[in-house]
């Protein structure tokens, strides 16, 4: 796989507000694209396949597994998340700037695969916002909630391995230093190629 397209792997917890930020960045800086991952979750409302996640039976995602067609893939709580290797290809392609939203350890694993990609992790301002922000998505029992709220504990513990830690206190300010790392980073990238 090509080392010349430039990456960028966004990671943190569920809540943390990765999407936001990406969806702000992607105003800024129009060569940035984003992988879709497969998972064997359910759609939630309004998701669409193909676009948000391609939607995968558990029988599906692991016959892919075996195919070795991802880069990455994890279990995360009850389902299964992964980075097609074929998505990564189509999007440097096409000479986009590539960004992955992934959970810690896949990001991890990206980082080691791909050792000049940037690696930025967000963390919420505190767990009682990240409460609140992974209850606005609604569709999700309590028992689901405090596993994804554990998760989410562990997850920052994590956040010393990635190249750059972003509070998300206030998006406007969060949006706007990971900017900067990303423009920061292609002039170095630029100036080294
Ligand atoms: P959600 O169910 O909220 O869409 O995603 C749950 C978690 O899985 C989020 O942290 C999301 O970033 C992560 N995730 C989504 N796609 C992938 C993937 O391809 N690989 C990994 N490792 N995590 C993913």
């Amino acid at each position: 796989m090509s080392e010349h397209g430039q990456m960028v792997v966004i990671s943190g917890p569920s809540g943390s507000g990765k999407n936001t930020v990406y969806e702000a960045l992607c105003k800024r800086i129009p060569s940035l694209a984003q992988t879709v991952s497969a998972t064997t979750r359910k759609p939630r409302e309004g998701e669409r396949d193909g676009i948000d996640y391609y939607f995968l039976t558990q029988a599906e995602f692991i016959a892919r597994i075996e195919t070795g067609a991802f880069v990455e893939y994890v279990k995360y709580g009850d389902n299964y998340y992964g980075t097609l290797r074929c998505e990564i290809e189509r999007l440097i392609a096409m000479d986009k700037t590539v960004v992955l939203i992934i959970e810690v350890n896949g990001a991890r694993r990206i980082k080691e695969m791909f050792p000049t990609a940037i690696s930025v992790f967000i963390m919420p301002p505190s767990c009682e916002a990240l409460r609140r922000r992974i209850n606005q998505r609604g569709e999700m029992d309590e028992a689901e909630l405090l596993a994804r709220l554990k998760t989410a504990e562990e997850e920052m513990e994590c956040r010393g391995d990635f190249d750059y830690c972003v509070v998300n206190d206030d998006l406007e300010t969060c949006i706007d230093e990971i900017y900067d790392i990303i423009i920061k980073e292609k002039k170095e990238k630029k100036e080294h190629d």
